[in-house]
């Protein structure tokens, strides 16, 4: 383990620059200094609307069966009031705080004060403590990687507590769906809110942070670039891995169960939809290290667009197709279950073997074999606040020379096969695949845009290389 933290810093060189032109551009490449007004509205539109659009379809399972145009057409027609819905609507409850309390200290323990022991046993796994990417202030920080610990730690006891100890109904989420909504808010909120205030007034480190002038921009994309409480608790890593992806596939069991105790059966839809985003969710905590040079970790600050979004956006609506089949139990035609298992698998194999050859061709700074040859790359530099220039790779062989972003294709056709296993009645759990188009291809260029402000002319090179975002030869 030690050695491979040695190749990844040693991945990118670093001298101290005298004079240099680039300089001041080249150490603009964290987020935006300047706020346009396209980027305002769609922020505005955010604020406003995303919390609505999640109350939106959890209600119109609970109260519609999941028809997105029934509660509309009541609406219209005048055959319902908004407050007609809003009194169905389930509120916050004691029991609901409570298990919600409970949940996020107990994430919150397993974060802080349990090093991680997984790396010491499972071969080829890489957490304990590592290094992230270089900040645009030339930082490096270092993280305790100990998710996969701490999923498998919150499993265990969820099986253990399902098939033996029986203090709970392993139902238990679904039955309190609306209500820890209340509070996920509560706690999205709060934390964002949090860090506003902190990135103001006492900042983990003052040079990431950034302040636009403009109040809205910066609650929702945040000042802080890494903000912490103490050496090790980070709130990106804390708020994007736990207490939300871990809850993610324990939210999907809670369906399973409810399914089983209103009709006797798990359906094999539901069966299709566990397994695959298991396997995502198994993935993320298995490569926790990996994600710490992802663009979250690297260029995202932590404002209410990552701090609500993990509380509230992902645990409600990545979980879209376990609630829509409670409702709708649909039982696969045993083809079209082999089919959409096989779509998930390849979409996930194009994921991971994408992110994958990124990470080897980074981790030794290009001496290995893609494909079975040695990849070929583009040289390229970029400036961090202080002056440092450094130096970086960018691959053009395997996946990365088909396109500038194949894993968000993988991932696609993942997202698309949890939505088919739900059939075609309704339109709810499509909202999934047409949420992550727009967002990766947003992400697509958000990204293209900070290369390009890193690297200049080097990431031009590298386009001018491989042409296409996702789709080789169309997009
Ligand atoms: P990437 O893992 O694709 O990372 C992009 C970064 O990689 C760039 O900023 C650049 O960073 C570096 N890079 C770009 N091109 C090259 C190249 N040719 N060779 C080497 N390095 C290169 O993006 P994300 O962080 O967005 O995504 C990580 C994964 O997470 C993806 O698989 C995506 O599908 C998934 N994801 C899932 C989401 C979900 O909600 N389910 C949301 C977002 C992402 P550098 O500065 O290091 O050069």
């Amino acid at each position: 383990m030690a050695a491979h933290q040695e190749k990844t810093t040693s991945e990118e060189r670093k001298h101290k620059s005298t004079q240099n032109d680039t300089q001041t551009s080249q150490v603009q490449w964290g987020r935006a200094w300047e706020v346009d007004w396209f980027s305002l509205a769609s922020i505005l539109f955010l604020l406003m609307f995303a919390p609505l659009i999640v109350y939106y379809f959890v209600m119109s399972c609970d109260q519609y069966q999941c028809s997105l145009i029934d509660p509309l057409i009541d609406l219209l027609t005048g055959n319902k009031h908004l407050s007609d819905i809003w009194n169905k609507t389930p509120t916050l409850t004691y029991r609901a705080a409570a298990i919600y309390a409970l949940w996020v200290t107990f994430q919150l323990f397993l974060y802080v004060f349990v090093p991680d022991f997984c790396h010491k046993f499972l071969p080829g796994y890489v957490g304990g403590v590592q290094e992230g990417a270089v900040t645009p202030a030339g930082v490096v920080n270092k993280y305790e990687i100990n998710g996969l610990q701490a999923w498998i730690i919150t499993h265990v006891l969820w099986f253990a507590n399902a098939y033996y100890f029986h203090c709970f109904s392993p139902t238990i989420i679904f039955d309190n769906w609306i209500p820890l909504l209340w509070c996920a808010n509560i706690l999205g909120y709060a934390v964002s809110t949090f860090a506003m205030i902190k990135g103001y007034f006492f900042p983990t480190n003052a040079k990431d942070c950034k302040f636009t002038g403009n109040f809205f921009y910066d609650y929702m994309m945040g000042i802080e670039f890494n903000p912490r409480i103490g050496k090790w608790f980070d709130f990106k890593l804390f708020f994007n891995g736990r207490p939300g992806i871990v809850a993610w596939t324990l939210i999907n069991l809670s369906y399973a169960a409810k399914q089983q105790e209103l009709y006797g059966q798990v359906t094999n839809s539901m069966i299709l939809v566990n397994v695959l985003q298991g396997i995502y969710v198994l993935d993320f905590f298995w490569n926790e290290a990996w994600y710490l040079k992802t663009i979250d970790i690297c260029h995202d600050h932590f404002g209410w667009y990552l701090g609500w979004g993990d509380c509230v956006w992902l645990p409600y609506l990545y979980t879209l197709q376990g609630l829509y089949l409670v409702y709708h139990p649909v039982e696969l035609r045993t083809a079209n279950a082999i089919g959409i298992l096989m779509l998930g698998l390849i979409g996930y194999y194009i994921f991971r073997m994408t992110n994958h050859q990124k990470d080897l061709f980074r981790r030794t700074n290009g001496n290995c074999k893609i494909w079975g040859k040695k990849p070929g790359y583009i040289e390229c530099s970029y400036m961090s606040v202080d002056g440092t220039k450094y130096y970086s790779k960018l691959m053009t062989s395997g996946f990365w020379g088909w396109a500038h972003h194949f894993n968000y294709t993988g991932d696609l056709m993942g997202s698309l096969a949890y939505c088919l296993t739900c059939g075609f009645e309704h339109i709810l759990p499509y909202f999934y695949i047409v949420y992550m188009t727009i967002l990766l291809t947003h992400r697509c260029i958000r990204d293209e845009h900070r290369c390009f402000s890193k690297y200049g002319k080097d990431w031009k090179r590298y386009t001018a290389a491989v042409p296409y975002r996702l789709i080789p030869g169309i997009f």
